[in-house]
């Protein structure tokens, strides 16, 4: 195997690289209360629509109302003063002059947003329309009101007796508030239809905004998020530097190991291994040539061990095998295969190819061993025996 003299770390498609381990926590919530007051902010202007279509809607009905009111004013102001000419009674009066102040109290009430915008001087709330229907030629509605009120007052108190003009008068009246009541109707329409089509497109802002969300920030986020956990996961129970399982995840893995060799009676056993001479490696290449030394040894017991069995990296460069269903014999051609391999692939060091030597011990748990220390320990032996027969061998426990 060639390692070329990089840091390793970068090499790694690890889930424990510096970039991919950032908590993706903060980003969220950050991006969630954006969002969030986004969509809050939104929502809140759907409802004080609502509301101002709700009261346009009262405000439409009632000015509607109360000019339709004005038609029907009209009409008893004219039909009682006749009837006063007419018949002289007091009671004709007395309701002509009621409908005449009930008329004119409306009518400044209708306009009373009007006047009071001309005397600020600022814009009528009034549409040209209606402008024009209240103060221009041919309704002139305002004048007309005043009129009616001058001729109606004069003919009431007697200085005038002359009804005559009060037909054509009333007419004019009954077509000109007609045409208020269509006016404010249309213009009712049209406000609350602007009004419900602002209301639909900001509906269809929020559903887009959800989906956005959903698609471009919520969804990543929450791969993210998942990688980040996952990553944690990793650097919790495996080794960052050869992605083996670490010490810590071997008591949880050795415990369901022993368990169900003791369910089944199958056996188990474990190879220790330890790499020869490492530190005169260090000593001779660096820290990091030693690092790349024991990532090949990790990617040769990686590479010749099955899917079923543990690989560990147990301290700085000592490793352990743990192999379900093996006996110790089968263990020990194991161990052999991974020696055989890693003496066959010198680590290229500062373009200088170096053979690696390891020493294993293999140990078998016993019957009736309830866990692994004391076979771990029988391994320990074995090695150390390795170790003093001049190393880069192999030893069985009691061989
Ligand atoms: P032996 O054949 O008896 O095992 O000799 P050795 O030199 O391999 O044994 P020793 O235990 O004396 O040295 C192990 C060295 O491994 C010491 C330590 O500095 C080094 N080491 C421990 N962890 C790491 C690591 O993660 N990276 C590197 N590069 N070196 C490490
Ligand atoms: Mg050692
Ligand atoms: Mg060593």
């Amino acid at each position: 195997m060639t390692y070329k003299n990089k840091n390793p770390l970068k090499n790694m498609d690890s889930v424990l690289s510096k970039k991919k381990l950032l908590n993706p926590a903060r980003t969220m919530t950050l991006t969630y209360i954006v969002s969030l007051t986004f969509i809050a902010g939104l929502s809140l202007f759907v409802h004080f629509t609502l509301d101002e279509i709700i009261s346009e809607q009262s405000h439409s009905a009632k000015v509607i109302n109360i000019s339709g009111q004005q038609r029907m004013l009209s009409q008893r102001v004219t039909l009682f003063t006749t009837e006063y000419i007419n018949l002289g009674n007091e009671y004709a009066k007395n309701e002509a002059l009621a409908a005449l102040n009930k008329m004119q109290n409306n009518h400044k009430m209708l306009l009373k947003e009007h006047f009071l915008a001309v005397e600020a001087n600022t814009p009528s709330p009034l549409s040209d329309d209606m402008y024009a229907l209240y103060f221009l030629a041919p309704h002139q509605i305002d004048k007309n009101i005043a009129e009616l009120k001058t001729l109606i007052t004069q003919i009431l108190s007697k200085q005038s007796t002359d009804i005559s003009f009060l037909p054509r008068l009333k007419n004019q009246m009954l077509h000109s508030f007609d045409t208020v009541v269509k006016q404010y109707e249309q213009e009712s329409i049209n406000k609350i239809n602007e009004l419900r089509h602002t209301q639909q497109l900001i509906l269809v802002v929020i559903i887009l905004t959800v989906l956005i969300e959903g698609l471009f920030i919520l969804g990543p986020l929450l791969l993210k998020s998942d990688s980040y956990s996952k990553g944690l996961l990793k650097a919790a129970h495996f080794d960052y530097l050869t992605e083996l399982h670490n010490r810590r995840s071997f008591s949880v893995i050795a415990k369901q190991a022993v368990a169900t060799s003791q369910r089944y009676q199958s056996s188990l056993s474990v190879v220790s291994i330890d790499i020869d001479h490492f530190k005169s490696i260090n000593d001779q290449f660096g820290h990091d040539a030693g690092d790349q030394v024991i990532r090949s040894v990790a990617d040769s017991i990686s590479n010749n061990i099955r899917s079923s069995d543990f690989a560990f990296r147990f301290g700085g460069e000592e490793f352990l095998i743990l192999l379900p269903q093996t006996n110790i014999l089968d263990a020990q051609k194991l161990a052999k295969k991974v020696h055989r391999n890693i003496i066959n692939t010198p680590v290229n060091l500062e373009t200088r190819n170096v053979d690696i030597t390891i020493s294993a011990g293999v140990a078998e748990l016993n019957i009736g061993e309830s866990d692994l220390e004391a076979t771990l320990k029988r391994a320990d032996e074995a090695l150390y025996k390795a170790k003093n027969n001049g190393r880069n061998q192999v030893v069985l426990h009691n061989e």
